[in-house]
């Protein structure tokens, strides 16, 4: 069965208002919240000039940041096991309830179209491809390519027919080119259950482009999800945004949260598309604040991956440990990663 589930489907598609002040009147998607543009090709120039007038940090060798032997349990955990390992970047496969849950798989050497330019991995990832457990539901939350790779897309397919798939609006399309068939499009704050695993879409600020033709023509998002008494939040690629403490409200008290830390530099650029580690800090406060007794824990994302952005590869998760302190919050609550490194998340 080759199905697209979309709930939003059945409302009037020329009806924006209707949908939400993210939905542009012409079918694209924007950011509802004031404050900043997209940027244009200007901008890259400006980015550009800027980058060759300076002296970055160097690119870490590759294998320089700590790794970890992943504890997967095979092929699945009961149903009371409650345990994360985290890839790389984006990727962190989540076993809960009884389930397989795998966010934003990537694998490729490159984020980029073509696998001989674009920026390499540092990292390899922190469990292979092919060591994956069987995969029973896909988290995405938008097409860019350190995100959405094309060849995991199609292995995980091929490997798992019964995989859910649970994406953004119009991302469907191109992951049922590459072999996905159970996807559920989710607009912001659309829920569906796959599996007993109850999935909420929740706002990102961000954007969305693999080519020239495609900027914003499908969304982004992050996701909560929960499943057997615990609950989980995948921010997704997002700068900050006025919606997290409602992201709490409405989908917490959460058990354990990823939230990107790293990519970040230049702010004049990033900060409408990225977080930087004071800004992931202050999401961890706004999406606990509503149920102030719940301490989840907290891995930070989306760094050391891949080389994206200017500052030092190894600052995020020393400026996070940094804001973090700063804020007085609970030491173990933070989880910097290893690659490949499980922590199990009960109690
Ligand atoms: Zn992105
Ligand atoms: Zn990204």
């Amino acid at each position: 069965m080759n199905e697209l589930k979309s709930i939003e489907n059945s409302m009037p598609q020329s009806d924006a208002r209707a949908l939400g002040a993210h939905h542009g009147p012409d079918g694209t998607f924007r950011n509802p919240w004031a404050g900043g543009t997209a940027h244009g090709p200007a901008d890259m120039l400006r980015w550009n000039r800027e980058r060759r007038q300076q002296v970055l940090a160097p690119t870490p060798p590759r294998g320089s940041f700590p790794t970890a032997a992943p504890e997967i349990v095979r092929p699945r955990g009961g149903a009371g096991d409650f345990a994360a390992t985290w890839i790389g970047h984006a990727t962190t496969l989540i076993q809960m309830g009884g389930l397989n849950v795998i966010t934003d798989p990537v694998f490729c050497d490159r984020a980029f179209p073509v696998q001989w330019i674009g920026p390499r991995r540092v990292m390899l990832p922190g469990l292979a491809r092919e060591a994956l457990p069987p995969i029973d539901v896909v988290l995405l939350s938008h097409n860019h390519y350190d995100h959405l790779d094309r060849h995991a897309v199609k292995w995980i397919a091929r490997n798992n027919p019964r995989a859910q798939w649970i994406v953004p609006l119009r991302v469907g399309h191109y992951i049922r080119r590459w072999g996905a068939k159970e996807i559920t499009e989710l607009d912001w704050w659309q829920s569906a259950s796959v599996g007993g695993l109850d999935v909420t879409s929740t706002p990102a600020r961000h954007f969305s482009a693999r080519t020239f033709r495609d900027r914003n023509k499908s969304l982004w998002s992050g996701f909560a999800f929960g499943i057997a008494g615990k609950r989980v939040w995948f921010a997704g690629d997002t700068a900050y945004h006025p919606e997290f403490t409602r992201i709490g409200e409405s989908c917490g008290p959460f058990d354990f949260v990823m939230v990107p830390i790293g990519a970040y530099e230049p702010r004049w650029f990033m900060r409408i598309v990225h977080v930087n580690p004071e800004e992931a800090v202050q999401i961890y406060r706004d999406v606990t604040s509503p149920h102030p007794t719940s301490k989840p824990i907290m891995l930070g994302i989306h760094w050391g991956t891949f080389r994206l952005t200017d500052e030092p590869m190894d600052e995020p998760p020393r400026r996070t440990v940094e804001c973090w302190q700063a804020a007085g919050l609970d030491s173990d609550r933070l989880w910097v990663a290893r690659f490949g490194e499980t922590r199990r998340l009960v109690g």
